[in-house]
């Protein structure tokens, strides 16, 4: 297997050396940058497996390149573990939801980053192979439960995820407004839940899908189904 790479973008030497002598010492291979703007630069040049990613850097600060590489279509799939010098620092990172994967706080033992950084890797290694709907555009990760379009997050209400879902699922085929009352709503008479229903929440997912809006075709007088790319 090839040595995963690993990008470090970090301005104290110190750490860099230290954090590189471990990860090295595990068998991966490691690339370090000390400027934000250099190190933004070469992730998305060189694609690595995964960042580290310092907060207060000189060129870039580490929450604007968090966020430009989650927004980056090649490299938004690139795990980030955000390093953090105080907690208070920390709480403004949790606080603005920029995207890292995982976060550790200075001063951190370099046994403790390796496992961050398996646990990291592993997770995305388990999303690639089938939690994750695609088609064109638009992208379900149903085991974080989102959903991205164009690589950016839609934020969609609980029926209007599982109505998508449940038409994604099929893979093309026809789904009818009862499946979906069934399979989205728990079809009760007591409810006194119509078909409607299911064609004003569709409405609304429509219009939230943009670009990919006419991948949900009506059936007349039937249901729905979702184009796929053959
Ligand atoms: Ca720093």
């Amino acid at each position: 297997m090839a040595k995963e790479k690993i990008l470090m973008i970090e301005d104290e030497k110190n750490i860099v050396e230290l954090v590189k002598y471990n990860l090295e010492e595990q068998g991966y291979s490691v690339a370090a940058e000390m400027r934000g703007d250099q190190g933004l630069q070469r992730a998305i040049k060189e694609i690595p497996d995964l960042i580290l990613l310092d907060l207060m850097l000189p060129g870039m600060n580490g929450i604007d390149i968090c966020k430009t590489l989650k927004n980056n279509e090649k490299t938004s799939h690139v795990p980030v573990i955000m390093l953090t010098a105080k907690s208070e620092e920390l709480d403004k990172v949790l606080g603005l939801e920029i995207g890292a994967d995982d976060y550790m706080t200075k001063p951190f033992s370099p046994r403790e980053l390796v496992a961050r950084i398996k646990a990291v890797l592993r997770r995305g290694q388990e999303r690639q192979t089938d939690t994750v709907l695609k088609a064109g555009t638009l992208e379900v990760d149903d085991s974080r439960h989102v959903v991205k379009l164009k690589n950016k997050v839609v934020e969609l209400t609980a029926k209007e995820y599982d109505l998508l879902k449940a038409l994604m699922e099929v893979k093309g085929r026809v789904v009818t407004r009862e499946h979906l009352l069934d399979h989205v709503w728990g079809y009760d008479q007591s409810l006194n839940i119509e078909t409607r229903t299911v064609d004003m929440h569709i409405g609304q997912l429509r219009k939230k899908l943009k670009n990919e809006a006419e991948r949900i075709v009506t059936v007349k007088n039937v249901g729905y189904r979702f184009e796929i790319d053959e």
